[in-house]
């Protein structure tokens, strides 16, 4: 027998179960965390209302890049190669390490 599973998002402003609009949630990031949240139409007009009176007045920011390699960094990595190497399942002298190696290095540590 085929089953049909139903999603629905209920809106996180309401205690009356509202659905939420049929868009994705709604994102926005304070204080340096991200967050989500699942609106019906009523609070997500609200919602935006809000947040284009802040960003009316705010400046855009590039998303930050990448830290720089630490040392701390280099010598865990220089580690797990030596360790793959040692275990004989990965002999690549540099580049970038795969995940797998990782994982099976934190596995083991
Ligand atoms: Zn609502």
């Amino acid at each position: 027998m085929a089953k049909k599973i139903t999603i629905e998002r209920i809106c996180d402003m309401s205690v009356l179960g509202y659905p939420a609009d049929s868009g994705a949630p709604h994102s926005f990031m304070l204080d340096g965390k991200d967050y989500e949240v699942d609106l019906c139409e009523g609070h997500a007009a609200e919602f935006y209302d809000l947040m284009v009176h802040y960003a009316a007045v705010a400046r855009r920011v590039r998303a930050k890049t990448a830290p720089a390699r630490t040392a701390a960094r280099r010598k865990r990595a220089a580690d797990i190669r030596a360790w793959a190497r040692d275990q004989g399942i990965w002999t690549v002298p540099d580049g970038r390490l795969p995940s797998k190696v990782i994982a099976a290095y934190e596995a083991r540590h």
